[in-house]
């Protein structure tokens, strides 16, 4: 089969999921600017991605931080060696949520913060919310210097976090007095809440918890800009089913075509015993130690991992049409997205 041949047939073969359709649009126009993404490998990681701790509170039933082995907590002077490599290298901004695990049980999370403020990055942190009303933490963050929080909720009931983060009802209580104490700071921080729900959108919108809560502390724009909702979710390489969703959710279709890499191997996740791995989102059945993992920060500098054979080996593998030769974790991504 010819190149052209292949391509139609994946787009006729694709034409059925218009769910994925730009996707596979935005695949099809990376290739036609093939060695675009070439100019991206000379440049640091996009973003830094650390996965401090990956032990949660919440079980959500798109997430499978409860089936996988931990690696425990990240010690402060592998942090510290981390950060000081990041900077040197020139990347910008850290983010304090990689793959899973809830970033606010990290009993060194505002040592952190304060340190990668120190050193002029971005600081994004994705909690869960839970432990946001509790000891101050909200006040906390501000202090240390956070620039971006963005809570992941369920929607807005106790109903939801018994039944999507599978987590005690009283839960619900206390994620949204932390959320109404951190949007009082929003002059401060940039706050973001990503919603993946399995209500219908009026029943999200003029819910108590919403029209009492948080109705109040923003505006329009806020609603449009900050506040993301799905229910969609990935299959995390088959560690997710359906059978694991409740009636309303949905698992997103992969795109078919993944013809140039994705756009998460140019951003970096460092995980707690130093190993560096390409992606920061998706694992599959092999867990974080997979192909992805191109070196270890303890062992090797940061920009000889990064400029180094094994990372870019890795991304040239994106060039095979059916997504066979991919490491496990990408082959059935809906992640996927072309830079
Ligand atoms: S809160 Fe995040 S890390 Fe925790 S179970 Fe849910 S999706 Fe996973
Ligand atoms: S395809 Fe998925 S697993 Fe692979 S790099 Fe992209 S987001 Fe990560």
């Amino acid at each position: 089969m010819t190149l052209f041949e292949k391509l139609m047939d994946k787009i006729s073969g694709s034409l059925s999921n218009k769910i994925n359709l730009g996707k596979e649009i935005h695949s099809l126009k990376a290739l036609l600017k093939n060695g675009y993404w070439k100019r991206l490998e000379k440049l640091p990681p996009r973003k830094a991605f650390f996965n401090v701790i990956d032990v949660c509170n919440a079980n959500c039933v798109f997430c499978p931080a409860q089936k996988l082995p931990s690696e425990g907590i990240m010690e402060l002077p592998l942090y510290r060696k981390s950060i000081k490599e990041l900077d040197e290298i020139g990347t910008k901004s850290i983010n304090f949520s990689a793959l899973y695990g809830e970033p606010l049980l990290d009993p060194h999370l505002f040592q952190r913060i304060e340190m990668a403020s120190s050193h002029g990055f971005k600081t994004i942190l994705t909690t869960n919310g839970i432990r946001l009303s509790e000891n101050e933490n909200v006040e906390k963050l501000i202090e240390k210097g956070i620039d971006k929080v963005n809570v992941s909720m369920p929607g807005f009931g106790e109903k939801s976090y018994a039944e999507i983060f599978r987590v005690d009802k009283k839960n619900y209580g206390k994620a949204i007095s932390g959320i109404a104490k951190l949007l009082r700071y929003r002059g401060k921080v940039d706050c973001h809440l990503s919603i993946r729900y399995n209500s219908k959108i009026p029943e999200l919108f003029q819910s108590p918890g919403f029209k009492h809560n948080i109705l109040p502390l923003v505006n329009k724009n806020f609603i449009k800009e900050n506040i993301h909702l799905s229910k969609k979710v990935d299959n995390w390489g088959g560690l997710i089913s359906e059978e694991d969703l409740p009636e309303g959710m949905f698992l997103l279709k992969p795109p078919s075509l993944k013809p140039v890499p994705c756009k998460w191997t140019f951003s970096v996740a460092i995980l707690p015993g130093g190993t560096v791995r390409l992606c920061p989102c998706r694992v599959a059945e092999q867990g974080k130690q997979d192909e992805l993992t191109v070196g270890n920060i303890r062992e090797t500098r940061l920009r000889e991992i990064w400029y180094g054979k094994k990372t870019k080996e890795l991304r040239r593998m994106f060039s095979t049409f059916d997504g066979r030769e991919l490491p496990e974790a990408c082959r059935d991504c809906s992640f996927y997205s072309p830079p």
